[in-house]
């Protein structure tokens, strides 16, 4: 029997619900469930492909293609469980396909209204998951009073009428703000927030409080009172340094006690939280610290490149050492010397990017990287930078660009018109849309015998995840690799360049997909270990 727990936000958003949600997740693995989380996404956006990182984080690809909410990410890094396409909706997915069915004429002549069509549509996503899994986490995105939110909460207020107590719980995250004036933490936003949602037909069992600080009795006391529920599952979510304690803090506080005993689960399994606590004291106890430095374009919001950053713990926590990121924005570069922020780098990332702004201070810090024998990782674009700097500077082709800047004379980065998915072809004309045409999700890739890249991921054939439209150009394959520059990684038909990387460099490496997005703290990803391993050998030269 699957049982469902809804996971709503209240008082503001950016309350780590996503986080929350994860965590539970893991929590309920440790106890020996199987879980499955997903995401209702109220914008109105069919996915989050077209959005700015800068608005609204990175773009979180799962292996079946689809361009998803960051939080599938972290679903994910604390599952284990590859997210799916089907694990996120949006306002705008749910509109698309009542639309269509409605031109289809599937509603037989009915006037189509968001009640209940809409919550209809909402609910067969949910119903969909029913057998998957023990336990499926639905988080719903947007906090509670926003205007597109009400569907979703319609909808999951029906459903969880529908299945009935035993098989259906809502939890409301919050936040209790500290106001120094008073010296004291505040309930009454708190009060507000579950009001709120009780005027929907939503009682939420469980509150998961977040503060800055311990949450005294009393106030807990006075919320459960106000917001009518049990005293003991009022449970505080305090900050802590590393995300990856939050399964710890919760299960310290009584939040997978608690929710055994709303779904009235008394024979269930203690928790079993060894990997957790393992990882946790790899990073609260490191050995050492290694600088990497992170030359893109979104520096300022972290969440831009927040598998990325991950991946990067993950590595640090495979090797014992605090990884230490600098984020510096590519453009200072055009015009400022890069040894002046390189210099103290053990290592130099250049992460995946869109467009022309701030490509050649990226380059310029690849030449950085490639001549100072620092270790490089290239993402993505951070592959096809490197392939142009080695254009330029080792093969002198000075016109060496990429198409996506617009025309240029030596295309060594190429729009790609026509891919092998499975046994189909896939073809894209050059004036499409831009939502979901990219080369998205996983692809298998053959690693050269001998080479870095299969030392590092010791295997023939691996699989990773891309979302891209251009590709380095094969033509310049030949004249790359007589000047050291080897394509250590291809499709399996030999079509696309995967992975290049440098002969005569301790740790050069760039990669055309994603290796972030497949990370997790339990189970760091090969290319992020032998990178961080690097730079901890670059730390000790100097
Ligand atoms: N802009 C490049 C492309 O579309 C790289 C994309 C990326 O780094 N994810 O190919």
């Amino acid at each position: 029997m699957t049982r469902f727990i809804f996971i709503t936000g209240g008082v503001v958003s950016s309350l780590g619900k996503g986080l929350g949600s994860a965590a539970l997740g893991a929590l309920l693995q440790a106890r020996g469930y199987s879980v499955r989380l997903c995401k209702l996404d109220p914008y109105l956006n069919v996915d989050p492909g077209t959005m700015s990182p800068f608005q609204h984080g990175e773009v979180f690809v799962t292996d079946d293609g689809a361009e998803t909410d960051l939080d599938l990410g972290h679903y994910e890094r604390f599952t284990g469980v590859p997210a799916k396409a089907t694990d996120n909706t949006t306002t705008g997915r749910i509109y698309t396909s009542v639309l269509q069915k409605e031109r289809r004429g599937d509603y037989l002549g009915a006037t189509i209204q968001v009640i209940p069509h809409i919550t209809n549509e909402i609910q067969d996503f949910i119903r969909e998951k029913d057998g998957t899994a023990d336990f499926v986490l639905c988080e719903i995105g947007g906090t509670v009073g926003d205007i597109e939110s009400l569907p979703f909460l319609e909808a999951i207020r029906q459903f969880g009428n529908e299945v009935g107590r035993e098989r259906a719980i809502f939890a409301h995250v919050t936040l209790l703000p500290y106001i120094p004036a008073a010296g004291e933490l505040k309930t009454k936003p708190t009060q507000h927030s579950v009001k709120e949602l009780m005027s929907y037909g939503i009682r939420p069992q469980i509150l998961l409080c977040r503060a800055d600080r311990e949450i005294e009795e009393d106030e807990r006391r006075k919320i459960a009172l106000f917001c009518n529920i049990d005293e003991k599952k009022v449970i505080p979510a305090l900050d802590v340094s590393s995300i990856y304690e939050v399964p710890l803090t919760y299960h310290e506080e009584g939040l997978d006690d608690e929710i055994m005993d709303s779904f009235n689960i008394t024979d269930a399994k203690a928790p079993d939280l060894s990997t957790w606590e393992n990882i946790v004291k790899n990073i609260k106890e490191p050995e050492g610290e290694v600088k990497i430095a992170i030359v893109g374009k979104y520096t300022n919001l972290t969440d831009s490149y927040k598998s990325l950053n991950e991946a990067l713990v993950h590595g640090g926590i495979a090797n014992k050492v605090k990884v230490k990121l600098e984020f510096i924005e590519a453009e200072v570069f055009e015009s400022e010397n890069p040894e002046d922020y390189l210099k103290g780098a053990n290592g130099i990332l250049v992460p995946g990017g869109f467009g022309e702004r701030g490509a050649e201070g990226k380059i310029k810090a690849v030449q950085y990287a490639r001549e100072k024998k620092i270790p490089y990782l290239g993402i993505c674009f951070g592959m096809q930078m490197a392939v142009i700097e080695a254009a330029r500077n080792l093969c002198g082709i000075e016109e060496a660009g990429s198409t996506e800047f617009g025309p240029c004379e030596e295309s060594v980065v190429g729009l790609m018109t026509e891919w092998v998915k499975g046994e189909v072809k896939e073809k894209r004309k050059t004036s499409t849309n831009k939502g979901g045409t990219m080369r998205l999700g996983a692809y298998p890739c053959h690693l050269e015998q001998g080479s870095l890249v299969h030392k590092v991921y010791n295997a023939d054939d691996i699989s990773e995840r891309h979302r891209h439209r251009y590709e380095v150009n094969m033509a310049y394959r030949e004249g790359l690799e007589e000047k050291g520059l080897k394509f250590s990684g291809l499709s399996p038909d030999g079509k696309l360049p995967e992975i290049v990387e440098h002969k005569d460099h301790p740790w050069f490496i760039g990669v055309q997909f994603h290796p972030e997005l497949k990370s997790k703290p339990f189970d760091p990803h090969p290319l992020f270990v032998s990178f961080i391993e690097a730079a901890v050998k670059q730390g000790r030269l100097v």
